[in-house]
Formats: structure tokens, sequence, C-alpha cells
């Protein structure tokens, strides 16, 4: 069984109400941190520990933090990313309705540790109870003295808002969260400059995720090396992973980064196996954005090894047999499922969530849109199978933002892994728009 560093407590009856938590065990790291370490001690703690971050890039947070500029005279930022929109992700949820002191713990400690003095929490403005939830836990833990001046004594004051995002994807890029935050349009800035040196009203700023911030708290309790020690290679410590899909028990699990990925779908302490006794069909392994994989190929590499949960290993063999971690949103597809209905419903979203800037992102995701619309609906031609290609091609790596290559690769995977499937969507187009397309294709072998 996993050990849980963050979700140990989540069960326990009230623990978003400050008198719970803190009777777990609660703010202990922010005691010890405040009396006994530094704040270079900290960073120092997260830099050994090899975290990284949880909302999907998977870069070091210890060498992310030690790159926050820190001129003389000028406020520095901290702002938690907790705008969790990636469709199949929405562990950061659970973190924030169940543990907000947690967070609020783990961001006491950053902004220990990065010389911050304000910070602000940027959710999902469709999460507005969880806003309550957050605004409730800020004010308990202000009234007992872990908010505001001079905490514990100690020479650190800090202040924490809540501020609801703007209701779109793309204000989950941590410049095009800067923006809003800063109450303009959500769009993506140029980098350079970085956040870390010009960031929010042109001040040095971190942006973290709700799931890394949260990290920092087990770490100061146990220490860098403890959470080292667990997960495999350059994956450490654990990471929340929420299933959905065709399984029997979908959900939020903290797993060991490292467990097998066929441990994770089959076993009854996770996803419990396939719904309904299928068979296992594919699997987007960390949110929409990532390329998806086919059942051999999430189960084992290229090479016939253990597909495990970790960064390294999901990503072995590049765009062509592998995938990414991502955010953890691990989305399980059975049998009857069609990757061309699948990908063109990936495709609306890209679409409708591209702020427009850059052109490719703009009119590529559009035309994916439309020809996967109308191969799904039975007017495909047979080269609008390369199209999809091509257009994803000239989308990757030619934007200002992720969202672009986002848009690109479940596409050009799905293509890659499932070809036949968009020939059949143009060689039997009535057939192919059949709710039930595992039994449709089944009918036609017949
Ligand atoms: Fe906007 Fe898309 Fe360009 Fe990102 S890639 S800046 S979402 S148009």
């Amino acid at each position: 069984m996993s050990r849980k560093l963050l979700l140990e407590h989540a069960e326990v009856p009230g623990i978003e109400t400050y008198a719970v938590y803190r009777k777990q065990g609660g703010y202990r790291a922010v005691e010890k941190a405040l009396k006994a370490l530094t704040p270079e001690n900290v960073l120092d703690e997260v830099k050994i520990s090899g975290l990284r971050g949880r909302g999907g890039a998977g870069f070091p947070t210890g060498m992310k933090w030690s790159f926050l500029a820190k001129p003389e005279g000028t406020p520095r930022y901290l702002l938690c990313n907790a705008d969790e929109s990636e469709p199949g992700t929405f562990k950061d949820r659970l973190l924030m309705e169940r543990l907000p002191h947690l967070l609020i713990e783990g961001m006491i400690l950053s902004a220990y540790a990065l010389g911050c003095r304000t910070a602000y929490i940027y959710i999902r403005g469709e999460y507005k109870w969880i806003i309550k939830i957050l605004e409730r836990a800020i004010a308990e833990a202000y009234a007992n003295g872990w908010l505001g001046e001079r905490i514990l004594g100690a020479d650190f004051s800090f202040d924490l808002h809540v501020t609801p995002g703007a209701g779109a994807y793309i204000c989950g890029e941590e410049t095009a969260l800067i923006e809003s935050l800063e109450g303009k349009r959500g769009n993506p800035r140029l980098k350079p400059p970085f956040p870390a040196v010009s960031g929010l009203w042109g001040c040095p700023t971190l942006v973290n995720n709700v799931e890394s911030l949260c990290a920092v708290v087990p770490i100061v309790n146990d220490g860098g090396e403890a959470f080292a020690a667990i997960g495999v290679g350059r994956s450490t410590g654990t990471k929340l992973i929420s299933a959905c899909g065709n399984i029997n028990k979908p959900g939020v699990y903290e797993i060991e980064l490292g467990l097998p990925v066929e441990e994770f779908i089959y076993s009854d302490e996770y996803c419990g196996g396939i719904k309904n006794g299928k068979r296992l069909k594919a699997v987007v392994p960390g949110g929409s954005s990532v390329p998806i994989l086919p059942a051999d190929l999430i189960l084992k590499t290229a090479a016939g090894e253990d597909r495990l949960l970790s960064y390294e290993s999901l990503a072995d063999g590049g765009f062509v047999s592998g995938s990414m971690l991502g955010s953890g949103g691990f989305i399980v597809y059975d049998e009857d499922q069609c990757m061309v209905r699948n990908t063109w419903n990936f495709s609306r979203f890209y679409h409708h969530e591209s702020c427009g800037q850059c052109s490719p992102c703009r009119e590529g995701t559009g035309w994916l849109e439309k020809v996967l619309h109308r191969l799904e609906h039975g007017h495909g031609r047979m080269h609008d199978i390369d199209l999809l290609v091509d257009i994803s091609k000239k989308i990757e790596g030619n934007t200002i933002c992720p969202l672009g290559d986002a848009a690109a690769w479940p596409v050009a995977s799905a293509v890659r892994h499932f070809r036949d499937e968009f020939e059949w969507h143009v060689l039997e187009p009535q057939l192919s728009q059949q709710r039930n397309f595992g039994l449709a294709m089944e009918a036609v072998a017949v």
C-alpha cells in the first residue's frame, strides 16, 4: 500500500476545520520552520526532496524557487495556481475541499523560503463552494496567528488572499494567470521575461500548483531526504492521480511514484479494473493534453518493461511510443470507446479555449475540430487523416504558450496509434457513428 503524505488525514471528519487539522499535527511544519530553520534551510530541503511541479510540467520545484529574483526594495509574490480545468484532472479540488489548511500551511512555508509578504490563490471560478471553504480556512488561520503580522513572533509577516478565476482554461498558464490577476484578459505573455523576474505587476513572482505547495509540508516536517527516498529515480515522493473513465473505482489516489500502471488499473486498492469486465483499449495518463497510449503501450514500454507511473517511465519512447505524467489526470477507455469521437471531443475543447493570440493555435485548433467533426459525422475523406497529422505538426512548437502543443499531441497520437479507426470512419461512415464503437467494428469484422 502506498504511503500517504498529503491525503493521510483526508478522511478524518472535520479535517477542513482548523481545530481538527491542528489536532492532527497541522501547522507543525510552520512552527519548525519559523523556530529552527532559515528560509535558505527550507529552500535546501525542497531541493533535496527532488519535488517536481505537480501541475503538469514536472520542473524541479527547488530549482524554480532559486530562479526568483530578489532585487532590493521590490516585493515578491507567491501565486497558487488552483485554476484546475484540464479535462480528466480533479486532484487539486480534493486537496482544497478536504485539506484547505494543508494548502495554507504549504503556502506559509513557501512564502517564508522565498521572502514573499503577499500571496494569492487563483482558483478556478467554477469551484465556487471551494472558494468559501478556503476563505473560511484563511479566516481561521488569521484568527489563530498563522497569517498576518510577525507570525509566531518571528520576523516574518504574510498575507494570503483568494481570487476567483476568469472561467478560461488558458488562465491556468502562469503568465495568463498573472494577466488575469491584474484584471486583464487572460492572454499568455511572451517569454522572456519569465515571471521569476517580472511577473505580477512587474515584480518577481513564483507560481506553483496546489499539490506542489501542499507537498512542502511533509518535506519540512520529515526532511527532504525522507521525501526523496520515496519513488523511483528522479520521480520522488507521492503524486495524486485523478482516475476516471471506464474503471470500477474512479477517484483521486495518492500513489508512490514508480507504481506499475498495471497495478494501478487492476488492483482493488486503486481503479479496481475495467468496468463490466471489458478489455482495456487505451489510456490518456496525464490529462487531456498528453498523448494517448493504446493498451499494450500503457502497460509495457516498447522495450517490454513494465510501464510505471513516473515522469521518466511514461515518457519512455518519446512521442512514438510514450506519453507524459502531466497533471496526473488518468483517463481510461474500454474496448467500446471510439478514438475518433474522443479526439474530436478534445479538439472542440482546445478550439474553444484558444485565446486566439497566435495563428497556428487559433486557426489550427479550428481546423482540427472541423476535420475531426466531418470524420466523426460520416463526411470524412481518406486524405483528412494525413491532414490532421500535418496540422498538428504545424501547431506544435510554434505557439506562444503550451496550449498549442496540448491541442496537437492528442490528435497526432490518436492517428499514430489508431489509424485503422480513422480509416474505418471513412470506409464505414454510417456504422462509425454508432455509440458503441467496439460492437460496430466487431459487426463489420464478422
Ligand atoms: Fe493563445 Fe493558443 Fe497562442 Fe496560447 S498557443 S497564446 S492559447 S493562441
